[in-house]
């Protein structure tokens, strides 16, 4: 655990049950408890974007992803701010930074080498306040259902907590005071390592099935139990899946296959019948491999797989997005294109509608369909021609994946990483030094991969 709690001075007192006489009014207190973190994790530009908006006398903190992983002892990947200040309010007081986004603004402050800080304002559910009725004739949702459609109105502090998705998420650390603010039991779960939503679980899945996956992704990257009803609810709305916005799934599948935790998340996606709904091909082929139990099966090597990717992330930082996608889909491909006399056709057939109904942009299926007709090559040991294009070191990368998975020496494809190297010509060459450190994503003009970066970052999906 990387934090120590203590009661912060003006933390509420629990009432007792043997209060006499009328019950003042008592005025909301803050649910504030007072931690020990580790400053040094604390990004230094993040602490001044916080001092700075406080000195001009608004509410701001640290909250989401980067307080949950500092309470569990983990770095932030990057550190996101709330404020009560309005965007143009954060605008003037930070003469580096923008407002982005054309439904929700935010503002990304600026700082040197890509680095920038998001700081939004806080917003509320937009459920929260309209009974049923409301929420039929709401442009924002869809009558019938729960689905959140827009997610723009401007809340305050605990409204904004409890507009997130899981209580682990929706912490705010007050950097001044060094105090968590909870409003929603996130302490506990924290300490429990548990994934829990925020209110009825089937509730909040239906309002943004993508939670679901995030549900996943959190359980399987951060090594924490699902609650009881949290995984209920999973099963119980998996199909919704199939309403939410396709981008936003594909950009969430790459997110669980970033994080370092892809074979455990996977599996749990499997467990839940999740990967029925977002790729039967996938779920059946484990299905049928399971049955037979052999570890040569091509289930096993899927789960092989997916170590590889995740022994490489936390080598390297994460993969290429093409790689990832290549290799979650390598096995069903190999399948399907087996003893096929046009393998690239056998290819297409399979990929299409797979591509279509995830909607993964055309570049990354480009990518996709060149590794795997350089792949044979390289795995009977040749690089020809194909040593100077650009999806090479992608392709080494699928290759030695492959390998790996079946349980292959893989120093063939270490032969063939240096053995180019010195022939390549003067802007291979360039990419090859630079490929050193990061094979994969040097390389990557295919798909782009995830920034590494700890600041840096592109967010395709801004809706939070
Ligand atoms: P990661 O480390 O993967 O970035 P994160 O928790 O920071 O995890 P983000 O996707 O960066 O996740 O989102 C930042 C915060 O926004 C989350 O911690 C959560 O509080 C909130 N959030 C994100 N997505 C949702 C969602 N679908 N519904 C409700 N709240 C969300
Ligand atoms: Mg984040």
């Amino acid at each position: 655990m990387g934090y120590q709690v203590g009661p912060a001075p003006d933390a509420p007192l629990a009432s007792s049950d043997d209060d006499r006489g009328p019950r003042p009014v008592v005025e909301p207190v803050w649910p504030r408890f007072a931690v020990t973190l580790d400053e040094e994790r604390i990004d230094p530009d993040v602490q001044k974007v916080v001092r700075r908006l406080v000195r001009h006398g608004y509410e701001a903190y640290l909250v989401g992803g980067c307080v949950r992983d500092l309470l569990l002892g983990g770095k932030p990947k990057d550190f996101d701010v709330a404020t009560s200040a309005r965007p143009e309010q954060v605008r003037e007081l930070f003469r580096n930074s923008r407002v982005i986004g054309r439904r929700f603004r935010l503002v990304h402050v600026l700082f040197h080498a890509g680095k920038v800080i998001e700081v939004a304002t806080f917003r509320r559910n937009p459920n929260d306040d309209l009974d049923e009725t409301d929420a039929a004739k709401s442009p924002g949702h869809d009558g019938a259902q729960l689905l959140i459609r827009s997610d723009n109105v401007f809340g305050e502090a605990h409204e904004d907590a409890t507009r997130r998705d899981f209580t682990i998420n929706a912490l705010f650390y007050d950097v001044e005071a060094c105090q968590i603010l909870d409003w929603v039991g996130g302490l506990e779960d924290v300490r429990g390592r548990m994934v829990n939503t925020i209110g009825e679980p089937e509730v909040r899945f239906r309002e943004d099935p993508v939670r679901i996956l995030r549900a996943l992704k959190f359980a399987g990257r951060l090594d924490l139990g699902i609650h009881p009803d949290v995984y209920d609810s999973i099963v119980t709305c998996r199909d919704a899946l199939e309403l939410a916005a396709r981008p936003r799934v594909a950009e969430e599948v790459l997110r669980l296959l970033r994080g370092g935790g892809a074979r455990r998340t996977m599996f749990l996606a499997w467990e839940t019948g999740v990967l029925d709904v977002l790729m039967p091909e996938l779920a059946a082929l484990l299905y049928d491999s399971f049955a037979s139990e052999s570890p040569s099966s091509p289930g096993h090597r899927v789960f092989r797989l997916l170590e590889f990717i995740d022994r490489r992330t936390l080598e390297l930082g994460s993969r290429d997005d093409t790689v990832l996608w290549t290799l979650l889909l390598l096995e069903p491909l190999k399948e399907a294109t087996e003893g096929a006399r046009d393998r690239s056709q056998a290819v297409s057939e399979f990929l299409d509608p797979l591509l279509e109904r995830l909607a993964i942009p055309r570049r990354f299926a480009d990518g996709m369909r060149r590794i795997l007709s350089v792949l044979p090559r390289i795995l009977s040991g040749k690089a020809g021609r194909f040593a100077r294009t650009e999806i090479f070191e992608l392709a080494l990368e699928v290759a030695e994946a492959d390998l790996y998975a079946r349980g292959l020496s893989t120093d063939a494809i270490k032969a063939l990483r240096s053995a180019p190297r010195e022939a390549a010509p003067r802007e291979t060459g360039g990419r090859a030094s630079a490929a050193k450190d990061e094979p994969a994503r040097a390389a990557a003009s295919t798909g782009r991969g995830h920034r590494a970066s700890s600041h840096g970052r592109s967010r395709p999906t801004p809706r939070h």
